[in-house]
């Protein structure tokens, strides 16, 4: 929530930053202060996206309901995917994963292809299978040629049916084994400029032997684009951006430190940078962002760095409040024991 907070719902009502209307808040000097519209507002507009852990501890929130909404869950399965509908505008929103080689399959026994869940709101399914149908033509000529394509779709009567069988299940736990970098697109960086795009995927999908992993969040749109950049400290490049898209890679039980580092180096400065060069516009999500981002101040916050550094050299003028990738951390230098020294 403090950094951003994206689901399956939050195309249609928003992230989860966008929900808070209030909060209780234990400020640096040891005060319970309440944070909204009308009081002490710098910090309510601060830990709306601004960052999680940086200008106060939050205690409680008050966040908006909305009604109950059924879901159409549609499940795509196929090798390789080449479309140009733009499905989030028809209100599709969703999860999918793609790679040229994964140490697990992806579906069935394919190592490569793409799979994706994505769901529509408050519709039907005939609603969900129309506005899909013309990125479907595209494909089908390919079905059972060069392509394995499957589609189907399930119907859930409110969101919690839909929630809790397709997308509140516990995902497995972050490997401290693996290196991953994401970036926010914008529709300019994925239909204006089609020959970057073929050149950034041929980056990000790296060689067999790599395998990587690639995530691809439609989460945004609908909703975030509503509201206003300044409404809050969430990194103004949601405003613009359809979706997010991860790259990862890991590493095994017997790699070395050099072979870490070269896997590091790869996600940060030749494949996270292609998502960059492609979409120089938007940023970085930071709760999913690489944690050695070298320009992790333009990107995880935009424009709105300078506003939440001023902000929190009011409300935590001794800088108690620490993260490495936090706004005002560059006051500060970690040894190599990882104790902090003043900058
Ligand atoms: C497997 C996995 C799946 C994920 N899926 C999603 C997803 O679907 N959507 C999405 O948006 N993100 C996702 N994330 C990212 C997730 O949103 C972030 O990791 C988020 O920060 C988790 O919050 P937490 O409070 O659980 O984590 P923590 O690690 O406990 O906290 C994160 C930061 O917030 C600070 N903090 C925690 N509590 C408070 C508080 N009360 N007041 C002030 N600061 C606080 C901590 O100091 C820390 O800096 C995923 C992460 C993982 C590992």
């Amino acid at each position: 929530m403090q950094g951003g907070g994206h689901g399956p719902a939050s195309r249609q009502f928003g992230l989860g930053t966008d929900q808070v209307l209030e909060a209780e808040v234990v400020t640096a000097d040891g005060k319970v202060i309440t944070a909204n519209p009308c009081s002490n507002t710098d910090i309510y507009w601060a830990i709306r996206g601004g960052g999680p852990g940086n200008y106060g501890v939050v205690t409680k929130t008050v966040i908006k309901a909305y009604p109950m909404v059924n879901v159409q869950a549609q499940h795509v399965a196929i090798a390789t995917l080449s479309a140009n509908t733009n499905l989030n505008d028809k209100g599709y929103a969703g999860y999918g994963q793609w790679s040229i080689n994964q140490p697990t399959p992806l579906f069935g026994t394919f190592t490569a292809g793409y799979v994706h869940g994505f769901y529509t709101f408050d519709k039907t399914v005939s609603y969900a299978q129309s506005t899909f149908a013309s990125t479907l033509q595209k494909l089908l000529p390919y079905n059972g040629t060069s392509l394995y394509i499957s589609v189907s779709y399930v119907s859930y009567p409110d969101y919690w049916s839909f929630y809790n069988t397709e997308s509140g299940v516990e995902p497995p736990v972050g490997s401290a084994n693996s290196a991953l970098g994401s970036r926010l697109f914008s529709r300019r960086a994925v239909q204006e400029d089609t020959a970057g795009l073929r050149s950034m995927l041929d980056v990000i999908a790296g060689t067999p032997d790599e395998y990587t992993a690639n995530n691809f969040e439609l989460v945004s749109g609908g909703a975030n684009f509503l509201k206003s950049d300044d409404y809050s400290g969430l990194n103004p490049a949601w405003r613009i951006s359809y979706f997010n898209h991860i790259v990862a890679r890991g590493w095994g039980p017997t790699a070395t430190q050099a072979d870490e580092d070269a896997v590091q180096h790869d996600i940060t400065y030749v494949k996270t940078a292609a998502m960059k060069e492609q979409a120089p516009e938007t940023g970085v999500y930071m709760n999913e962002g690489d944690r050695l981002d070298p320009d992790y101040e333009e990107d995880f916050y935009g424009e709105h760095y300078e506003r939440l550094s001023s902000i929190k050299a009011v409300v935590d003028p001794s800088g108690g409040f620490y993260c490495p990738t936090c706004v005002g951390s560059d006051q500060w230098k970690e040894d190599s024991t990882g104790r902090l020294c003043k900058a």
